[in-house]
């Protein structure tokens, strides 16, 4: 594990317990295929510190020497995730928040690019839970300073970044891990629905 700024905070938090969360979460995320390789990254705050997953390691396999802590007045990290201010544009943002994942579910994904500015699910669970879920179309890398100038699309707990993937963010890791697990069984039954022509089509020629 490396510290930035403050060694002080060995002292304040149980660093190890929070990144222990941290990894069987990350490797949840990789065993359902939301993501693939080091894709992805996540992140807590406990108090004034961020500790995120540093740049390029994988999700499937994270250990104690892959996180990064620092103060989140720090509008840059050594080392970490590339997602770093958008990590801590949330965090400033949503007080309540303690813990960010960023995947690459793959029906999100594609289903954000079918659509604009909102995903709006067809099931009955999903509709209940979600109602709609913003989809953002931005430069990447300016993406922390679209949240900062439209907060609201924090609102959801969770956006998706078109054609990227998607943000969820909670004061709980495993409700964190289960929005993604949420939108993505949402944004599969919206897939399977616009290929309902091809299945009729489908259906016809067997008949
Ligand atoms: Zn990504």
């Amino acid at each position: 594990m490396y510290l930035s700024n403050s060694e002080e905070a060995m002292n304040i938090i149980d660093l190890e317990n929070i990144s222990k969360q941290l990894i069987l979460i990350g490797k949840k995320v990789y065993e359902r295929g939301y993501v693939d390789a080091n894709g992805g990254n996540l992140s807590a705050r406990v108090k004034q510190y961020i500790i995120i997953k540093r740049s390029g390691a994988s999700l499937a396999n994270l250990t104690l020497n892959d996180f990064i802590i620092g103060d989140i007045s720090s509008e840059e990290l050594k080392g970490a995730s590339i997602d770093y201010k958008i990590h801590r544009a949330i965090y400033l943002l949503r007080k309540d928040c303690k813990c960010v994942i960023h995947a690459h579910p793959i029906y999100t994904t594609a289903i954000s690019l079918l659509f604009d500015k909102v995903f709006k699910p067809l099931d009955f669970e999903s509709k209940y839970y979600f109602g709609e879920v913003p989809i953002i179309s931005c430069d990447h890398f300016k993406l922390h300073d679209i949240i900062n100038s439209t907060p609201k699309i924090l609102n959801k707990g969770v956006f998706i970044e078109k054609g990227h993937g998607v943000y969820a963010f909670s004061n709980s890791f495993s409700e964190a891990f289960y929005i993604i697990e949420r939108l993505e069984h949402a944004a599969i039954i919206a897939f399977l629905k616009m290929n309902e022509l091809h299945f009729k089509q489908f259906k016809s020629n067997l008949t």
